[in-house]
C-alpha cells in the first residue's frame, strides 16, 4: 500500500537529531517557557521575517488568541463579523465562534480552492472587522487583492497559515507576514509537524504580541499578576526543541514535494481528473495535492484497489455540520461542489520515484 502520509518515515529522517534534542530537554530539568521555546520562536520569526513569533499549544488556539487579543484591546467586540472561506477546515471558523464573533462565509474560487477576492466586497457590512484568509492546501491566497480590500474598509487581516509554512509571493515574502497577525499549526501531519500538538502566532505588532503573550499564560505578564482572564496555551520546551530540528529541513522537504507536484501536474492526463490551478511555484508548499473528480467515490475506490491510499479534505462543508445547525439550510454551491469532488493524492518528502510512477500510471488508466 502506498501510504497517504507516512509520518513514521518522515520523522525517522530526523531520528538522531530528535533524540539529541529530547535528551537536551530531559537533562535541562526545565520543561516550560525556557530557552528552547525562545530559540524556536526566534528561528521561526526569522524564517517568516516577522518581528514576533509566539509559541502556543496548537493552531486553533493561535487563531483564537489573535481574535481574543483584539477583543481585549477594544478593536473587536462580540457580535462583530469576520469574513472566512466557506470551504476551510472547521478550525478557522471555530476560532471566530469561540470568541462570540460572527463568521461570515464567503465562497472560494474553484480552481485554486482559495477565498475569491471578487466576492468579499458584497459580504462586508458595518459590523465587519476582519478578513481571515486561509492559504488552503498550501497555496497563498491573492494577498495583494485581499489587503487592498481590507485597507479600503479598515479591516484587520488574520492569516490562517496552518497549511502554508514557507509559501511565498513573487517578492519572496512568506505566509504569516502579509496580514496583521497569523496563526500556524504544527500538528504532526502539517508541513512543519511536531511530535504532538503545537502552534504559533506571527505578527509585527508590538502591542498585539504583548497582549497575546499574557493571554496564553493565564492573562499574566508578571508572575501572579493577572491583567486578563487568560488561558493556558503554552508551547512546551520539548516540542519547541523538536520543531527547531525539523525547521532546518523544511524548505528541502517542500522542494521534494514541489517536484512530485510538478510531475502530477504534467503527467496526469486523465480528462476526468481536474488538477489544481497553480499561480506561482513558490506560492505553493503542497500541504495537500487536491484533485477534483465527478465520480470521486468510484475514483477513490479504484485507487484503493490499486493499493494507493487517498484522503478527502474535507467530506462535509462547515455549513452542513451539526455544530453549525443555524447554517444547515444555507447553500454555498461552490463549496458543496468542492466537498463532493475533492480527493487528496499522496505527496510527501519520503515518497519514492516508483511510488509516484505507480500513482500517475494508475490514474491515467482509470476510466
Ligand atoms: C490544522 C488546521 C488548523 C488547526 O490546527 P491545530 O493545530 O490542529 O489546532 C486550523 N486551520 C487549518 C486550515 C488547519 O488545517
Amino acid at each position: 500500500m502506498i501510504k497517504f502520509l507516512d509520518l513514521y518515515q518522515i520523522n525517522q529522517m530526523h531520528k538522531t537529531q530528535l533524540i539529541e534534542a529530547f535528551e537536551r530537554v530531559l537533562d535541562s530539568g526545565w520543561y516550560i517557557m525556557g530557552s528552547e521555546l525562545k530559540k524556536f520562536e526566534n528561528e521561526f520569526a526569522s524564517y517568516c521575517d516577522t518581528k514576533y513569533c509566539i509559541g502556543v499549544a496548537n493552531g486553533l488556539d493561535a487563531l483564537i488568541l489573535i481574535i481574543r487579543a483584539y477583543k481585549e484591546l477594544g478593536v473587536f467586540k462580540e457580535g462583530d463579523e469576520i469574513i472566512v472561506p466557506s470551504n476551510t477546515y472547521i478550525a478557522s471558523i471555530l476560532a471566530i465562534s469561540a470568541n462570540n464573533l460572527v463568521p461570515v462565509l464567503v465562497e472560494p474560487e474553484i480552481s485554486t480552492y482559495n477565498l475569491d477576492a471578487a466576492k468579499i466586497q458584497a459580504a462586508i457590512t458595518t459590523k465587519t472587522v476582519a478578513i481571515l484568509p486561509v492559504h488552503l492546501y498550501g497555496q497563498l491566497c491573492e494577498m495583494d487583492k485581499l489587503l487592498s480590500i481590507a485597507k479600503q474598509h479598515n479591516l484587520k487581516v488574520i492569516e490562517d497559515c496552518a497549511q502554508s509554512h514557507g509559501a511565498t509571493d513573487s517578492s519572496g515574502k512568506r505566509a504569516g507576514n502579509f496580514g496583521d497577525a497569523a496563526g500556524f499549526s504544527f500538528y504532526p501531519g502539517k508541513n512543519l509537524g511536531a511530535l504532538g500538538d503545537a502552534g504559533a502566532i506571527t505578527t509585527n505588532d508590538d502591542v498585539l504580541a504583548e497582549t497575546i503573550k499574557a493571554l496564553l499564560n493565564y492573562g499574566s505578564h508578571i508572575k501572579y499578576q493577572n491583567k486578563f482572564k487568560g488561558i493556558n496555551s503554552r508551547l512546551d520546551e520539548l516540542q519547541a526543541a523538536l520543531l527547531s530540528v525539523k525547521l532546518k529541513t523544511l524548505d528541502q522537504e517542500t522542494e521534494v514535494k514541489r517536484e512530485i507536484a510538478s510531475r502530477y501536474l504534467t503527467e496526469i492526463k486523465n480528462p476526468k481528473v481536474i488538477l489544481p490551478d497553480v499561480k506561482l511555484q513558490e506560492a505553493h508548499v503542497w500541504h495537500l495535492f487536491v484533485v477534483r473528480v465527478q465520480q470521486r467515490d468510484d475514483f477513490q475506490r479504484y485507487l484503493t484497489e490499486k493499493q494507493i491510499q487517498t484522503v478527502i479534505h474535507y467530506p462535509i462543508p462547515p455549513h452542513k455540520q451539526e455544530a453549525y445547525k443555524e447554517w444547515n439550510n444555507l447553500t454555498y454551491p461552490i463549496s458543496e461542489k468542492i466537498h463532493n469532488e475533492v480527493l487528496s493524492l499522496p505527496i510527501s518528502a519520503v515518497m519514492t520515484t516508483s511510488e509516484v510512477d505507480a500513482i500517475i500510471g494508475a490514474i491515467n488508466k482509470w476510466y
